[in-house]
């Protein structure tokens, strides 16, 4: 990967430039970050099962007609993209309250919300990434009215299918982040979906046990990350968790990432 030319390196991706102009490189890290990256860890063989849970998840909206990043898979940890512009906004849902919004507002954790609730955030590390109202988002600028329509619709969309996807694995999804961008094309801008969907993103409870299958594993010192992580993979029928590990073992011996 180094002889690529690296664009940016976020918490738990590098961006490459990809091999035609309007693509990107996604390369999926084993970092770990939690609470604005004040804790940090590495879980070994994350990149992995996250490079093919987003290639699932990003194929399957494909299928279903929301428009996405995604081009193809290229290798164990790194996809091929398109280049878009991020907008300065993070998209959560929730259907069960749960982390920040149960802190904010006392509910107990595991309430069922009557209706999907959706919240924004203005992508800051900086200022720690704080919640924000729709009327912020058009104030100064970050997306307009248009993209903010189409951000809502695009992610309660993706809400019922993916509450639908996860059900039949016996997953529940309490809530979830998303992230678009613009992509350009000619005179039209489109707002597409961009960034990744997995378990460093989602709120994952097991259906039968409540155990959680995502980051808040990490988050909460809960131990047994790459486990559950394994587990969403093989219940979505990705690849049985052993031969996770072992290609990405092999790989890393083999200093090839
Ligand atoms: O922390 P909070 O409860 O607001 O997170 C809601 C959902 O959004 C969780 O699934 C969390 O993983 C995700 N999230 C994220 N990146 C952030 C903030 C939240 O992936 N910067």
């Amino acid at each position: 990967m180094s002889r690529r030319n690296k664009l940016y390196e976020g918490k738990a991706k590098v961006l490459f430039e990809g091999p035609e102009p309007g693509t990107i490189i996604q390369y999926f890290k084993d970092d770990a970050t939690a609470f604005n990256a004040q804790k940090k860890g590495t879980l070994q063989g994350k990149g992995v099962v996250n490079n093919h849970i987003s290639e699932y998840i990003f194929t399957a909206l494909t299928d279903i007609g929301i428009p996405n990043h995604f081009i193809e898979r290229l290798s164990m940890r790194e996809q091929l993209v398109k280049a878009v512009e991020i907008i300065p906004v993070e998209v959560i849902v929730r259907n069960i309250a749960a982390g920040s919004l149960s802190t904010r507002l006392g509910i107990e954790e595991g309430t069922h919300l009557p209706r999907p609730l959706i919240e924004f955030c203005y992508k800051s590390d900086e200022l720690g990434d704080p919640l924000i109202a729709e009327e912020h988002v058009l104030t100064f600028g970050w997306a307009n009215e248009l993209e903010l329509e189409e951000m809502t619709h695009y992610a309660f969309r993706i809400n019922d299918f993916l509450s639908g996807l996860f059900a039949g694995i016996g997953i529940k999804l309490v809530d979830f982040k998303l992230e678009f961008g613009r992509l350009y094309e000619g005179e039209e801008c489109l707002t597409i979906l961009a960034d990744e969907i997995s378990p460093d993103g989602c709120r994952l409870w097991d259906m039968e046990t409540g155990e959680k299958m995502d980051k808040d594993r990490f988050r909460r010192d809960l131990g047994g990350e790459m486990e559950a992580y394994q587990e969403v993979a093989r219940r979505l029928g990705i690849l049985p968790s052993a031969d996770i590990t072992e290609i990405a073992d092999h790989k890393n011996n083999k200093g090839q990432k």
